[in-house]
């Protein structure tokens, strides 16, 4: 998975196709990212001592990497990205549709 928290993606499927947001946070082990605003659901709070009024939260709900892209900071496009290794072992990030580097990954295993 090449999304990192903070990138901005565009949202493919679902209700909110073609919305593009920040990524809030990556759930690498499930391939699930959370996107601000995208998949929001409301959670119904009862009223509690902590919570005297109870009330509505809104909150947003992880949805599948694969069903966003990553919006390219060089050419402005929702592109899949691809990864440049190079000489020294460090991994980029590249957008497939113009080659802008899309920032750096950590060092494979093999290179630690
Ligand atoms: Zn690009």
């Amino acid at each position: 998975m090449l999304i990192r928290t903070g990138d901005t993606v565009e949202v493919r499927t679902g209700n909110s196709r073609g919305t593009r947001a920040r990524v809030l946070s990556v759930d690498p082990a499930h391939g699930k990212l959370v996107v601000e605003g995208v998949n929001r659901v409301y959670r119904h709070i009862k009223r509690s001592q902590k919570n005297p009024q109870g009330g509505r939260l809104s909150k947003e709900m992880p949805i599948d990497a694969s069903n966003v892209l990553l919006v390219c900071s060089a050419c402005g496009k929702a592109s899949r990205l691809g990864v440049a290794v190079s000489d020294d072992g460090g991994k980029t990030r590249v957008c497939r549709k113009c080659g802008g580097e899309q920032g750096q990954l950590g060092r494979s295993k093999a290179n630690r």
